[in-house]
């Protein structure tokens, strides 16, 4: 069973998220990290798409290497920004022709390196109708907990939410540090009657500086209880993996006791924090239980 719906339907999930690496070494470091994460067996990993537009590419090498060469499941991400009605049509044929079913599809941000890129879609939602056209996938959306960064109006972002959730088949969120916005965001979307799985992404942060850009870019708060800690070990590589161990271990929990229906970890590309984390939970290589 790869279908990431029908994995939801079968009980809880546990899966990572990596991004296409930009350099030769970073190659090697994700070559590393899908070896030795490959045995906690997550129920699938995806492949973020085209924040910089010359990893596109890359994104779909990645993703066919991990379905031919690896037991794991992946899904590609694939977004809006800079495409053609065809190159789109191209580019899912092309991953449902591999034997792909699962897909997150996506707004985007503007290319890096071609920020005013024309596009012929707008919203994540034309990508879902038009890879319900191309092939039975399992489509995934992005979730934002403390709303989309540009939103303006909570009602708002909230009908959005409901009507791209309505039309795919789960969520998937953007990290968050607090457990609370995730649940008022699950009662809000019940209001609207919608009850599609929204799996919360947890971050294990490597670097706080690039957590605190992060948070900053995708509108993600850090409590002033938490920013503290992160100055304390700014600068000291293994203090900052234990602490992001520990803040998404319990974070992970919280998520769980309240009923979470699966975890996505947000890898950077890095194995240990996502190994400890597993420990941490007790959870064995077949994922939750
Ligand atoms: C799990 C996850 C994975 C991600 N992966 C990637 C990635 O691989 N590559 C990448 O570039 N980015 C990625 N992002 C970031 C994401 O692409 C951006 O945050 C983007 O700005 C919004 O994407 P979306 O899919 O939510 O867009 P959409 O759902 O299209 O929404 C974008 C904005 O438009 C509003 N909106 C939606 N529908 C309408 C409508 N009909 N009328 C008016 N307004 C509307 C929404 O409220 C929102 O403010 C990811 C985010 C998450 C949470």
């Amino acid at each position: 069973m790869t279908r990431i719906a029908d994995l939801l339907a079968a009980g809880r999930t546990f899966s990572f998220e990596f991004g296409p690496p930009r350099t030769d070494d970073a190659a090697r470091r994700l070559d590393k990290t899908l070896v030795e994460l490959e045995p906690l067996k997550p129920s699938f990993v995806s492949v973020t798409y085209g924040a910089g537009g010359s990893t596109r590419e890359t994104t779909r090498e990645i993703v066919e290497h991990i379905h031919r060469d690896t037991t794991m499941t992946p899904m590609p991400h694939l977004t809006c920004v800079g495409h053609t009605h065809q190159q789109v049509v191209d580019i899912v044929t092309g991953y449902r022709d591999a034997g792909l079913e699962n897909l997150l599809a996506l707004g985007g941000d503007p290319l890096v390196d071609a920020p005013d890129a024309p596009s012929d879609f707008r919203y994540a939602t034309e990508l879902i109708e038009l890879a319900r056209g191309v092939g039975d996938f399992s489509i995934g959306v992005a979730a934002f907990p403390e709303l989309h960064p540009k939103s303006t109006d909570r009602a708002v972002d909230r009908q959005h939410l409901a009507t791209k959730l309505r039309a795919a088949d789960f969520g998937i969120t953007q990290f968050f540090f607090r457990a609370e916005p995730y649940f008022r965001m699950l009662d809000e979307l019940a209001d609207l009657g919608v009850d599609t799985p929204v799996i919360p992404g947890v971050f294990a942060f490597v670097n706080i500086e690039v957590a605190r850009r992060f948070s900053a870019t995708n509108g993600a708060t850090i409590p002033s209880h938490i920013d503290e800690r992160m100055s304390a070990v700014d600068g000291k590589p293994s203090e900052v993996r234990k602490l992001a161990v520990e803040l998404a271990t319990d974070l992970i929990q919280e998520l769980l006791d309240g009923g979470a229906p699966g975890i996505h970890l947000y890898t950077l590309n890095f194995s240990t924090a996502t190994r400890e984390i597993y420990a941490n939970l007790g959870l064995t290589p077949s994922g939750l239980v």
